[in-house]
C-alpha cells in the first residue's frame, strides 16, 4: 500500500550528510561487529519469533489505537487517534528498543549491559530487561539527575542494576553518555552498550529506529482496520527522536503529513530550550553528525526543558536528514504549553500523558484549526505521566 523506496543509511552509516561513525579507533571494530550481527539477525526467524513473543507477552503489544472522542469534540475538526505507548510495560515506548537490543546482546554472547540515562526512563527500561534476562546491568547517570530522579534510581537498584554517578561536566545526560562510551571502549569484548534513542554512531540510529518502527507498523494496520485508509497527519514529540521515527518510519514514503515537536522550554528567544532542529546547526557530537545546539565557539550548549526526556542538545541524524529533505516538519512548544496539554488530555480523555508526550499534544492548538472534519490524525502517546506528577504539581 505504501511503496517502500526509502533509503537506508549508506555504507558509511550516513543519512545524506548526517550520521556516520565519529568515534575513537577502538570502537570501529565493535560497531562493525554490531552492524554485521544486526543485519544478519533482523531477518533470522528465531530472533524475530523471540522478539515478537517478548513484545506480546512482556511489553503487552500491540498497544491500542484509541479514538479520542472528547478531544476530537473539543477541537471540532479532524478525528484524533492516540497510539497508546503509555500502556507498554514500564510506561513508555523505550522498552521496545531495549528488548530488541537485549536480544541482540544475548545472540552476541555478551554478559554485561551498560546504558546511560538522564531522567532515568531508559535506565529503568534497561534494568528491567536485564533483570528479565539475568544480565549484569550498569547504568551511568549524572549526579544532578540522580538527585532529581530518586524514584527511578531506586527502581533500577531494586531490579539489580548498579547506578554509577557521573561527576563531570554539568553532571547530566550528555556527561553520563560520555562515561558510558568510555566504559564501552574499555570493555567492548564482553559488554553491549544500549543507547536509548536514535542517536550515537552508526549502526545505533538504524537499529533503534527499526525496533521502534513497531509503533508505526501497528498504527498502519490498526488505522486501516478502523478507517480503511491512511491518516492525514502523524504527530509525535522529539527528544532524540525515537518515538517519532518509530511512528513515522512505515509511513515515510506516503504523503501522510509527519510533524515532530521539540521543547521550546522557556521560549526560543531565551537560551533555555532544547529545540535542536529549529535553532541548532550541524556539528559532531557523541559519534554522529547532526543538528546540535552550540554556543558561539561551537561548544555543545547546556540545554533545558521541563521534561527530562527532551532535555538533550542533539537529535537523531535521520531527523536532521528528514528535516533538510522536507519529509518531516518540526516545530516547538514551551513548558507552559506542555503543562496546559497535560491538563487537556487528562480532563478530556482520562489519560495523564508524560511531559514529553504533552509537547506533541500542545501543538494541536496550532494544527487543528487547519484540519477538516473529514481528516484523521494520529498522536503518539509516548508515555504515561505518573513519573512527572511532582514536576507538574510544583509548576502549578
Ligand atoms: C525518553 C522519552 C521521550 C523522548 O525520547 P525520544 O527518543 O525522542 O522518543 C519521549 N517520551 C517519553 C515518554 C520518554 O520517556
Amino acid at each position: 500500500m505504501i511503496k517502500q523506496t526509502y533509503q537506508q543509511p549508506d555504507s558509511k552509516g550516513k543519512f545524506g550528510r548526517f550520521g556516520g561513525m565519529f568515534v575513537p579507533e577502538t570502537l570501529i571494530t565493535p560497531l562493525k561487529h554490531l552492524e554485521e550481527a544486526y543485519l544478519k539477525l533482523k531477518d533470522d526467524s528465531s530472533f524475530i519469533t523471540e522478539l515478537d513473543k517478548l513484545n506480546r507477552e512482556y511489553t503487552g503489544r500491540p498497544t491500542p489505537l484509541t479514538f479520542a472522542e472528547r478531544l476530537t469534540e473539543y477541537f471540532g475538526k479532524a478525528k484524533i487517534y492516540l497510539k497508546r505507548e503509555d500502556l507498554c510495560h514500564t510506561g513508555a515506548h523505550k522498552i521496545n528498543n531495549v528488548l530488541g537490543q537485549i536480544l541482540l546482546a544475548k545472540y552476541l554472547g555478551k554478559k554485561r549491559i551498560i546504558a546511560e540515562t538522564g531522567a532515568g526512563q531508559h535506565g529503568v527500561a534497561t534494568a528491567t530487561a536485564c533483570a528479565k534476562f539475568g544480565l549484569q546491568c550498569v547504568v551511568y547517570m549524572g549526579e544532578t539527575d540522580i538527585e532529581r530522579q530518586k524514584p527511578n534510581v531506586f527502581r533500577m537498584k531494586l531490579m539489580g542494576a548498579e547506578v554509577i554517578p557521573v561527576k563531570s561536566g554539568s553532571r547530566t545526560l550528555k556527561d553520563a553518555t560520555n562515561e558510558a562510551i568510555r566504559d564501552w571502549v574499555t570493555n567492548a569484548e564482553d559488554t553491549h552498550y544500549i543507547i536509548g534513542s536514535v542517536v550515537g554512531p552508526h549502526p545505533y540510529p538504524m537499529i533503534v529506529r527499526d525496533f521502534q518502527a513497531i509503533i508505526g507498523k501497528e498504527t498502519l494496520e490498526q488505522i486501516m482496520k478502523k478507517e480503511n485508509r491512511l491518516p492525514d497527519y502523524l504527530l509525535a514529540c522529539v527528544g532524540g527522536g525515537s518515538n517519532a521515527i518509530g511512528l513515522f518510519f512505515p509511513f515515510i514514503n506516503s504523503n501522510v503529513k509527519k510533524i515532530g515537536i521539540e521543547a521550546a522550554g522557556k521560549g526560543l528567544d531565551t537560551d533555555e530550550h532544547c529545540a535542536t532542529l529549529t535553532k541548532g546547526r550541524d556539528g559532531i557530537f557523541q559519534g554522529m553528525k547532526t543538528y546540535l545546539l552550540q554556543d558561539y565557539y561551537g561548544q555543545v550548549r547546556e540545554v533545558y526543558s521541563i521534561s527530562a526526556g527532551l532535555d538533550y542538545p542533539g537529535v537523531g541524524p535521520e531527523h536532521s536528514f528528514l528535516k533538510e529533505e522536507n519529509l518531516v516538519e518540526y516545530y516547538s512548544v514551551t513548558d507552559n504549553e506542555a503543562i496546559e496539554a497535560v491538563k487537556l488530555l487528562s480532563k478530556t480523555e482520562g489519560i495523564i500523558p508524560a511531559l514529553e508526550t504533552a509537547h506533541a499534544i500542545a501543538y494541536l492548538k496550532y494544527l487543528m484549526p487547519k484540519t477538516s472534519s473529514e481528516q484523521i490524525l494520529v498522536i503518539n502517546i509516548s508515555g504515561r505521566g505518573d513519573k512527572d506528577l511532582n514536576t507538574v504539581m510544583e509548576y502549578l
